[in-house]
């Protein structure tokens, strides 16, 4: 139940086209209550969009030897929102060689975030 010290926070669930408006209560940072989730699923979003916010990563590296000069990657795991810019500066000068397997990691550890980059396709070399 809510109180004067309770902060609430609004999401709208990503689990599912259905799209639930989320309510979070909390106090001094903890979650002590999810509302308006359908299921399971958005009470676990909505604390953890509460309490460490994530998103998955899709971009481009450069690629070497290969028929295109970009590489779709990806990130193996959501990377901590607030982290999201800094991931991507790190990214910024990769060039990998061909060939290249769907799924090759193409950057450990991205900015100290412990998440992968991986390939999200293969890519064969030219010639
Ligand atoms: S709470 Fe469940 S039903 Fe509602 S949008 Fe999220 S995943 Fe879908």
């Amino acid at each position: 139940m809510a109180d004067s010290t309770t902060e609430t926070a609004v999401y709208l669930c990503t689990g599912c086209p259905l799209g639930c408006r989320l309510e979070v209560d909390a106090v001094a940072g903890d979650v002590i209550e999810v509302r308006g989730h359908t299921c399971k699923r958005g009470e676990r979003y909505g604390r953890q969009e509460y309490l460490d916010p994530r998103r998955p990563l899709s971009t481009t590296v450069w690629v070497r030897g290969a028929r295109v000069a970009r590489l779709p990657v990806r990130s193996a795991e959501s990377v901590p929102r607030d982290r999201l810019v800094e991931v991507a500066e790190a990214l910024r000068g990769v060039c990998v060689d061909a060939p290249v397997r769907r799924g090759q990691v193409v950057l450990a550890d991205v900015a100290g975030t412990g998440v992968d980059v991986i390939a999200s396709r293969s890519l064969e070399p030219v010639g």
